[in-house]
């Protein structure tokens, strides 16, 4: 009798999953999994997942309409009306950019969903995506996914971790249909900075790319401001921008985002949504709505605690000696290693040795190599003491 077990042994997977780097932590994850499993105490500054707790009334205000059977049903497929109205005002109020809610906004199932569908929807295969590097490593994924070629534009601290966009050889502007941004930017702390904006916009236009900006950040900045793509002369022409509750509110686990901006890429994307997903659940839109309606000084509040986190991790290890930058937006302190280490061999000792848990600097890509991430999402205490712990083994 032949059953499907015997097949599933050989299945053949697709080629496009070759082009797919080979998870580079695999050892890092392993140590770190036996560590905890001997019940060693961490202090982990890996993963950029918020710490705290999403806030209370937008908890509440999902217990309320998961009990209305009206959000039992499939949402609308491009976002909830209301919700859509409520992020056109929040943006209106934060970024000072106005948005037509039928036609600029779409509800996404997270910002990841939405970046890891947009190259289906606007590259064509062997055109070229330019991906920042170090950058998140969902861009080229999706880019590489879709059948596109990816060109990285290195982002160095000489340059503010700008790609230098004038020096892009000139086949690959040509050949290029999306520029992916990310600013305020993970995994280096660059804030938003309107005169680069303006210059993507300006080349985009020239060379009839698409650009869109990754604004997961958007809303954790603390000096500055002109946050938004959208807020460029002409941005709206030749561009979107991703928006995130995950990081905003503390809601990663809950899975919603959205995408504004250029009404014919959005078009596009909701075409690819429309025929693989069925949106968010409604109740979790209307709690995202309760969120965008609260006072914007809590937001400004949260600011401030990631803000004593980062100030008491850069003043720390500054005084172990080490030169780390104080990073003007987003919850990462980006720096270079120390020793001689490459950034496995250094984010490893760190591990085995600190019991403190960051991120090394190529696994956001090959510009990455020579520096470490940290988290800010552990408490001030918990961070003086990966502090004391770093310092012993420098
Ligand atoms: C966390 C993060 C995201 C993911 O956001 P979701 O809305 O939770 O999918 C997107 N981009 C960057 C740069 C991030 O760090």
């Amino acid at each position: 009798m032949r059953t499907t077990m015997t097949n599933t042994r050989t299945l053949k997977r697709a080629e496009r999953l070759d082009r797919l780097p080979p998870y580079l932590f695999v050892e890092l994850a392993r140590a770190k999994s036996a560590l905890e499993a001997d019940g060693v105490d961490l202090v982990d500054l890996g993963i950029g997942d918020p710490d705290l707790p999403t806030f209370p009334e937008i908890v509440e205000a999902l217990q309320a309409a998961c009990a209305d059977p009206a959000t039992h049903r499939y949402p609308a497929q491009r976002g909830d009306a209301s919700l859509r109205r409520a992020i056109a005002g929040w943006i209106r109020r934060r970024h000072g950019v106005d948005l037509d809610p039928e036609r600029e906004v779409l509800v996404l199932i997270g910002t990841k969903e939405g970046l890891g569908h947009l190259p289906t929807a606007v590259l064509d295969p062997g055109r070229v995506a330019l991906v920042p590097d170090p950058g998140y490593p969902v861009y080229q994924a999706s880019s590489w996914l879709a059948g596109g070629e990816v060109v990285h534009l290195p982002l160095d601290s000489e340059r503010g971790f700008r790609p230098d966009l004038e020096a892009v050889p000139r086949r690959a502007m040509e050949a290029a249909q999306l520029l992916f941004l990310n600013y305020p930017n993970n995994p280096t702390g660059a804030a938003a900075d309107p005169e680069f904006f303006q210059l993507a916009a300006n080349l985009a236009r020239e060379h009839g790319f698409l650009v869109a900006n990754d604004a997961a950040y958007a809303e954790i900045v603390y000096e500055g401001t002109g946050a938004s793509f959208l807020g460029a002369d002409g941005a709206k022409d030749v561009g979107i921008e991703f928006h995130s509750l995950s990081k905003t509110f503390n809601m990663t686990g809950w899975r919603v985002g959205y995408v504004i901006g250029n009404a014919d890429a959005i078009d596009a994307l909701a075409t690819v949504k429309d025929n693989v997903d069925s949106c968010v659940f409604t109740a979790i839109q209307r709690a995202a709505e309760a969120a965008l309606a609260l006072p914007e000084a809590r937001i400004a509040a949260q600011v401030e605690v990631y803000r004593r986190r980062r100030d008491a991790l850069v003043d720390g290890l500054r005084k172990t000696g080490w030169r780390v930058p104080r990073p003007r937006a987003s919850f990462y302190v980006w720096a270079r290693v120390p020793t001689g280490e490459d950034s496995q061999a250094f984010a490893a000792r760190v591990l085995t040795e600190a019991h403190v848990v960051t991120t090394p600097g190529v696994g956001f890509g090959p510009a990455g190599e020579g520096h470490v991430r940290m988290a800010l999402t552990a408490s001030e205490e918990r961070i003086a003491e990966a502090v004391d712990r770093i310092r012993r083994i420098l």
